[in-house]
């Protein structure tokens, strides 16, 4: 039993708390404008009805991808949405083509959901959930010291 990946898990936990303790107004999760760069391949803009804009890379969304698997596969590595995987220790570097989505999809009225060109798709990224991970530096600073 490995007292480190205890510790790990409950600092993931403690942060994730604490992300999901602040309230969030509903105009802070209502897009009042969502825009989908699929054809140029740079990412997703959103403009809050707050007045808030969150833009995010692709390959930052797909790192993000909040499905069950991706959430705990980040939890065990201590990542915070969107921060890349570590690139395997290998004396053959592989490239590896930036993730871009191959399909994108509303989800009613309250999330989007892409098709990557890895073929993964099981993540469905609420609006309130794209609000939480907001990329701009001073909400990813609010998230880095919550961990
Ligand atoms: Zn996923
Ligand atoms: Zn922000």
């Amino acid at each position: 039993m490995s007292h480190e990946g205890i510790r790990i898990v409950s600092a993931e936990q403690a942060r994730r708390e604490a992300v999901h303790e602040e309230k969030l107004s509903a105009d802070a999760i209502t897009p009042a404008k969502v825009k989908v760069h699929k054809t140029e391949g740079t990412g997703v803009e959103i403009l809050w009805k707050d007045g808030h804009r969150s833009v995010w890379t692709f390959p930052w969304l797909r790192d993000a991808c909040p499905c069950a698997t991706c959430h705990e596969e980040r939890e065990r590595n201590d990542r915070l949405p969107g921060e890349p995987k570590p690139k395997p220790q290998s004396l053959l570097p592989m490239y590896e083509a930036p993730a871009r989505p191959v399909e994108v999809t509303p989800v009613g009225k309250y999330a989007i959901k892409f098709k990557w060109s890895d073929g993964h798709e099981a993540g469905i990224y609420s609006w309130e959930f794209l609000r939480r991970v907001c990329s701009c530096e001073p909400c990813q600073a609010k998230l880095r010291a919550g961990r």
